[in-house]
């Protein structure tokens, strides 16, 4: 069976990983001169290396790990050195609260420090309120603001899922994003009870041994070659700069099967694994799945830049200790968190030890204008607020600007339903499976998940549409 994979950022690569375990023929057509995607490893001051995409993975979902063991990256793996982020907010860079479920606190006490006392005492109004309904989905913030108040969304549920989405709380899905308060929230008048009833069944299973999270070292960038490295070497085919145009179904040589149209060829397979994000996706089933197509092309996205700066250890001395800081958007500043990779990844701090490397992250949902700014500017804004933050006033030695247009696809009230409706119309083509960011959770480990859920859908379809009868042979059922 020969499947083409369209798309090699990780969950294309995972799929096709899936794929050839289980004895597939693999082409992939990556349309970037590069695979990855949204991973990718770069330098900065010469020789050290940086993450440009995402740089840390979840490791309490095993696959990414998984992966990373599988194409020989286990020895590199690398917890994070600090453990416990920080939130600047306030004025003030203060510890990140204990005891909260995305920011939402089963115990106002847990967040004083980071709310005023008025927003502390908003909370308490929780228990008297009568029940709000949830409805089958409802928006993260606005749900919380009516329980708890405004200020444990600005202050902490925002830049917490801007960290993962670079969204709107107040438009983020509670289902999509955070299912298990969802799932509690129902059963639970006050929705302080809630987090403490899923912070009760979480203390009673026993944790998971290992870090929560993992880098690799040299950059979680690293992943995508080492994935394709290993999928090479069991006979895979990888073509950079190949974006496919067009998916024709065909049934030549009397087997049912998939046409790609790239810009030089038309890549013939039996089936295909189709890891793009949402616009390509849109166009390529467009013709063959019109109700995944329009699914897929009301999906928007967020589009964010990193800015990755090289100080020199010796001027650095002013950047407090721990990963970082996020930052809540309604304190008005433009950067919205800062990663102290130095501080974060030993392997940062280690591998030129007179550097002192960190990287800010700037954009939102809805805050393409700022975007608009050139390089110059965006290091200038970054560096303004590291200096109100933190004290730090050196200049960088080398700096970096990394965009990410479209970076994060958004997972808005009504995400789940959407992405059903493409699951129901591509579950009816034969031989043809999604996968990607956009579907199953934006992280890595999600994606890897997903690349291989797919991988298997194509594998199990085939499968039974292929069976053995009783003399030996082969039939096919269409
Ligand atoms: C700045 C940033 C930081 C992040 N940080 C983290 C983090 O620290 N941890 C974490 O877990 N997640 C993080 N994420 C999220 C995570 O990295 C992404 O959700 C994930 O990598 C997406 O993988 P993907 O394979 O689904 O999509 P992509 O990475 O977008 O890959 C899709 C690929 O398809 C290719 N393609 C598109 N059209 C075509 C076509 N017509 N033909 C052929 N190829 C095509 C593209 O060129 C691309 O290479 C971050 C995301 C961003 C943007």
């Amino acid at each position: 069976m020969h499947v083409l994979v369209i798309g090699g950022g990780i969950s294309g690569l995972a799929a096709a990983h899936q794929l050839l375990a289980s004895g597939a023929r693999v082409t992939l057509a990556e349309a970037d001169t590069r695979l990855g995607g949204k991973l990718r490893v770069g330098s900065i001051a010469g020789t050290a290396a940086v993450d440009l995409g995402a740089e840390s993975m979840l490791a309490r979902r095993p696959e990414a790990v998984e992966l990373a063991r599988a194409v020989g990256l286990g020895e590199q793996l690398q917890p994070p050195s600090v453990a416990g982020g920080a939130i600047w907010t306030r004025g003030a860079v203060r510890p990140m609260p204990k005891g909260h479920l995305m920011g939402v606190p089963g115990d106002p006490s847990a967040v004083s420090g980071v709310l005023s006392p008025e927003g502390l005492a908003r909370i308490s109004e929780d228990g008297r309120l009568p029940r709000t309904e949830l409805g089958a989905d409802v928006a993260v913030g606005s749900y919380v603001a009516e329980r708890l108040g405004r200020e444990v969304v600005d202050r902490l549920v925002e830049p917490l899922l801007g960290g993962v989405y670079a969204g709107d709380a107040y438009r983020i899905s509670m289902r999509a994003a955070v299912p298990q308060l969802y799932e509690a929230a129902r059963g639970e008048r006050s929705l302080l009870a809630a987090v403490r009833a899923v912070q009760d069944r979480a203390a009673a299973t026993p944790a998971p041994a290992g870090p929560v999270f993992m880098g690799i070292e040299g950059g979680v960038g690293r992943l995508p070659q080492a994935v394709a490295d290993a999928c090479a070497a069991k006979g895979a085919d990888i073509r950079l700069n190949t974006p496919v145009r067009e998916l024709r179904r065909t049934t030549s040589d009397g087997e049912p099967g998939w046409l790609a149209v790239t810009d030089s060829e038309v890549l013939r397979a039996d089936a295909v694994v189709l890891a793009t994000p949402a616009p390509a996706a849109a166009r390529l089933l467009a013709p063959h799945a019109p109700a995944a197509a329009t699914a897929l092309d009301a999906v928007e996205y967020a589009s964010m830049a990193l800015v990755t700066l090289a100080f020199r250890r010796s001027e650095a001395d002013r950047v407090p200790d721990g990963s970082g800081f996020l930052v809540p958007p309604v304190d008005g500043r433009a950067i919205k968190a800062a990663t102290f990779s130095a501080h974060k990844w030993s392997w940062a701090a280690e591998q030129d030890p007179s550097l002192f490397v960190l990287r800010t992250s700037l954009g939102r949902y809805g805050e393409e204008h700022l975007l608009q700014r050139d390089d110059a500017e965006l290091v200038e804004l970054s560096l303004r607020d590291l200096r109100a933050a933190t004290g730090l006033d050196a200049r960088p030695v080398d700096t970096l600007v990394s965009r990410w247009d479209s970076g994060l696809p958004q997972y808005p009230v009504g995400h789940l339903e959407r992405v059903a409706a493409v699951r129901a119309a591509t579950d009816a083509l034969p031989g043809l499976a999604v996968a990607g960011a956009v579907y199953g959770g934006v992280g890595i480990p999600a994606c890897v998940a997903d690349g291989r859920r797919a991988a298997r859908q194509v594998l199990q379809a085939a499968a039974s549409a292929e069976s053995v009868n009783e003399n030996g042979e082969k039939t096919r059922h269409e």
